[in-house]
């Protein structure tokens, strides 16, 4: 994922296109960025703890200080369980943070708490159909922690 090629409203103004409001959609506390939308964000960072607390056993990070930084970091050995578990989990809640900001955006849906972790059931989904060591894993199991 390249952050800064997302049409986030700051890079939407860097190319010339207007936008009536260039602030986050979410908290209108700053300019929408890509690290800001998907880690600095009060919203984002709400998701994350979330997630963290429910994948601790692979050190999800709760609260990651550079985007960058978590997208190359990768604390588990190629083909374990946990690597799987990690690139799923870590794409899902990118990708789902991502969708709901355009959902407030383009179609003025407000997510509640609960609504933003359905990045569990996407990560589930994508981890069936991607991942060697997790073809196999339990509904039940993975909400309650993902590495059972
Ligand atoms: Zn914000």
């Amino acid at each position: 994922m390249r952050l800064n090629r997302l049409p986030t409203r700051s890079n939407l103004l860097s190319r010339g296109i207007n936008t009536t409001d260039p602030s986050c959609p979410w908290c209108h506390s700053t300019v929408e960025t890509g690290q800001h939308i998907l880690v600095d964000c009060r919203t984002s960072k709400e998701v994350f703890a979330h997630v963290a607390a429910w994948a601790s056993d692979i050190g999800f990070p709760a609260s990651p200080n550079v985007i960058d930084d978590f997208l190359v970091h990768q604390p588990h050995p190629n083909r374990s369980k946990a690597k799987e578990v990690w690139d799923s989990i870590s794409r899902a809640l990118l990708w789902s943070l991502w969708c709901y900001r355009n959902e407030l955006v383009f179609e003025g849906k407000v997510k509640t708490t609960m609504e933003l972790v359905e990045v569990k059931r996407t990560a589930f989904m994508w981890s069936k159909i991607r991942s060697k060591n997790l073809k196999n894993v339990d509904w039940d199991k993975w909400m309650i922690n993902p590495m059972l």
